[in-house]
């Protein structure tokens, strides 16, 4: 490495991070530390800041900040390495090598917060993105590595442009103090809040740092004559106990203003005082002490330690009338106490706070309480720290749409929950999903912090198989609803033309019969009220239409139906000759979907009729031990029945290309009735159709078409193998 000078710099706040760390764990390997910072100053050597100070002083000063909070030392390393997979060429496997999953994490999760970008300044948005960073860290050294960089950030904000300024100031406000107040650490909350403030309310900020410069003097002396008395008192009656002089931060100074409507002037406890005695007991003896002194403010006292905080917040507090009649607050707590509340664990927002959140909000952060719990029986907090993994809002994800509003899902939702939670016409012709940019298949499994965008297809619609892909219930709620609306037109369809067709067979007028009395009779007995639900009945299966008319024709079609009418009856079914079989119930099959022209065979179902296979069916082999149930069959020539196939078209993905296939299978003549983007690799994509075409050689000419479309790599058609037995 090449010696510069700013090494001597270094190696001081190297030696300061080892000493503090040293100081609260001994046991601490420090030849790792020292490695750690070796290789972030590798990594980093050359990089400067925006203020021109080489860049690793950035994370030195995290990782002094996390020595602050005295983090166990995985978290120390990992604030020194916090920038590195971002901002170097280091990877997460190099990473891993050197110091291992621990950290490697702690560094990744750091790493795809800075990732998350703020946007909206909309309550509720700034609600969601708080919890979504915290879901994110889903490891609470993560979110305290984060604050810590957002701290050092923030101390260095003057260097950056005044819009950057505003808008991290923007997202330090409204994201970061609240996360900072909520784990408990109030010196980093007001730190971070002071900050904020001063870059996005100047004016104001510079005003209250000019008027509490006036008179501090006076103030300080008054403060330092209060703590005098407090320490002779303390002294007289053989207690224990510091104390402190403690200044409000201007934030909340100005909240108060704002609270009590009051000028600057006539906030008058801008200082409180803070003892740390040893024991509990003592606790009160000072309480009492400071009582018999100055007579207490009534009404302004607390005793958080006979009633502790769910969130484990200990102290006493009163406001006294001190010398000259002046409000003094005074908080007495021991050190174990105050340790607890300057180091976060105390997670001070649930006391602060908890008036303010929803019961749904309770719940998310029912986690909180139950970490308290543990903690009781866990006597190291570091190691408790440590082995705490939070599962905060585990039920949930937040994701972004691409103008980055933030949605709220439950967890395992997918693209088509996303789409329909954006609005009900986005998810019913959703046809596919980019996440960053990247094609994902429409199951892929949302994470927290995707940016998410639909990719949509007017003439596409949802087709049963998305209930398998849904997971919330508004979006199963949607398709289902679709599905049936759907079906239940499609069937009427298919059953008043399959009607329709038998009845000219038989030499009726369809029109004259569903006018008639007869058809009425015959709706009757088969249970039902309407032609309508007639029609759909045959539509369904549920009745064939050959048997619903049998009562209307007279009787010699009955007993020879291929004497009259059409010349070939079995090409009502759709298309199929059969050699040496009359008209027997046939279907094509689903696993290899033959279309006319192409050569196939029957199998001779159990009781379902035949089914109609391809000669190159991929469950051909299954047939071959029941082979005296297999038939020959050929194709009516002429056939004109439409089929459905199923074809996969690679593509790069590419602006438009989607857009050009549909075009080119539109232009065809081959309808499309599904579609779906299903590929994740790089540039690449794979787009799956279903559609309706008449024969063989109509599918061929549509998947060479298909291939002439600039883009495309290639189409083919796709045979399902399906279970053995399943579909004969
Ligand atoms: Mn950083």
């Amino acid at each position: 490495m090449e010696v510069t000078s700013n090494t001597k710099e270094r190696d001081i706040s190297l030696a300061e991070i080892e000493k503090r760390v040293f100081h609260y764990d001994p046991h601490a390997n420090l030849t790792l530390l020292s490695h750690a910072y070796h290789f972030s100053a590798s990594a980093h050597e050359g990089q400067t800041r925006q203020s021109g100070e080489p860049f690793l002083h950035h994370p030195m000063e995290v990782a002094l900040i996390l020595t602050q909070l005295k983090l166990p030392l995985p978290s120390i390393i990992a604030g020194l390495l916090h920038d590195v997979l971002e901002d170097t060429p280091v990877t997460r496997d190099q990473l891993a090598a050197e110091f291992g999953e621990d950290v490697t994490t702690l560094v990744e999760g750091v790493t795809k917060i800075g990732q998350i970008e703020f946007r909206s300044l909309e309550e509720k948005q700034a609600e969601n993105f708080r919890k979504m960073i915290v879901s994110v860290a889903q490891d609470v050294r993560i979110l305290l590595i984060k604050l810590a960089d957002r701290l050092h950030n923030m101390r260095t904000l003057h260097a950056l442009s005044e819009d950057k300024q505003k808008r991290i100031a923007q997202e330090t406000m409204e994201i970061y103090a609240p996360l900072a107040n909520r784990l408990g650490i109030g010196w980093m909350k007001a730190e971070l809040e002071d900050y904020a403030f001063r870059y996005l309310k100047p004016d104001i900020y510079h005003t209250l740092i000019k008027k509490s410069a006036v008179g501090r003097k006076e103030r300080d002396d008054y403060i330092r004559s209060v703590i005098n008395e407090i320490k002779k008192a303390l002294e007289e009656n053989n207690l224990a106990g510091k104390v402190y002089g403690r200044t409000k931060n201007i934030v909340g100074v100005y909240q108060k203003m704002i609270r009590r409507g009051i000028p600057f002037e006539e906030v008058y406890d801008l200082m409180g005082i803070r003892i740390i005695t040893d024991t509990r007991t003592n606790c009160y003896a000072i309480l009492g002490l400071i009582h018999s002194l100055w007579a207490p403010v009534p009404d302004r006292f607390r005793d958080f330690i006979a009633l502790p905080k769910s969130n484990l917040y200990q102290s006493l507090h009163t406001t006294v009338a001190a010398i000259d009649g002046q409000h003094v607050e005074i908080q007495i707590r021991t050190e174990e106490m105050h340790r607890v509340a300057e180091e976060g664990i105390a997670a001070h927002w649930v006391y602060k706070e908890g008036t303010r959140f929803s019961q749904k909000d309770e719940k998310a952060f029912a986690w909180l309480r139950q970490l308290i719990e543990w903690q009781q029986e866990i006597v190291d907090t570091r190691q408790f720290m440590d082995s705490v993994k939070t599962d905060l809002f585990s039920d949930l994800v937040y994701v972004f749409t691409p103008k980055g509003d933030v949605k709220e899902l439950m967890r395992g939702a997918t693209p088509i929950d996303f789409a329909y939670a954006i609005h009900t016409a986005v998810g019913n012709h959703c046809v596919g999903a980019k996440v960053d940019g990247k094609i994902v298949p429409l199951g892929y499994t949302l994470k927290n912090g995707d940016r998410i965008e639909i990719l949509t297809l007017e003439s596409h619609f949802p087709s049963r198989s998305w209930l398998k892909l849904a997971k919330t219930p508004k979006a199963k709620t949607k398709i289902k609803y679709f599905i049936r609306i759907q079906e239940r037109e499609r069937s009427l369809e298919i059953g008043k033309e399959l009607l329709e067709r038998e009845l000219k067979r038989g030499r009726l007028i369809p029109k004259e019969v569903f006018k008639s009395d007869a058809i009425q009779k015959i709706i009757e007995s088969l249970g039902l009220h309407t032609l309508e639900e007639l029609f759909i009945g045959i539509g369904y299966g549920k009745f064939s239409a050959a048997t619903v008319i049998r009562p209307l024709l007279p009787e010699p079609l009955i007993k020879d139906g291929a004497s009259k009418g059409t010349p070939n009856k079995e090409a009502e079914k759709g298309g199929l000759k059969i050699k040496g079989l009359g008209d027997i119930m046939m279907h094509i099959s689903k696993c290899c979907n033959p279309v006319p022209g192409e050569p196939i065979i029957g199998f001779i179902t159990r009781g379902r009729g035949i089914s109609v296979h391809s000669v190159h069916c991929p469950n051909k082999d299954n047939f071959d031990y029941d082979h005296d149930r297999l038939v020959e069959l050929t194709w009516e020539s002429g056939a004109g029945t439409s089929h459905s196939v199923e074809i996969l078209v690679h593509t790069i993905d590419q602006p438009g290309v989607l857009a050009a296939v549909t075009t080119v299978i539109s232009q065809a003549n081959a309808n499309i009735s599904r579609a779906e983007v299903i590929t994740t690799a790089e540039k690449k994509a794979t787009l799956q159709f279903w559609i309706v075409i008449r024969n063989a050689s109509h599918l061929e000419q549509v998947l060479n078409n298909i291939e002439k479309v600039e883009g495309v790599l290639k189409a083919r058609r796709v045979r399902k193998r399906s279970v053995p037995g399943e579909d004969r």
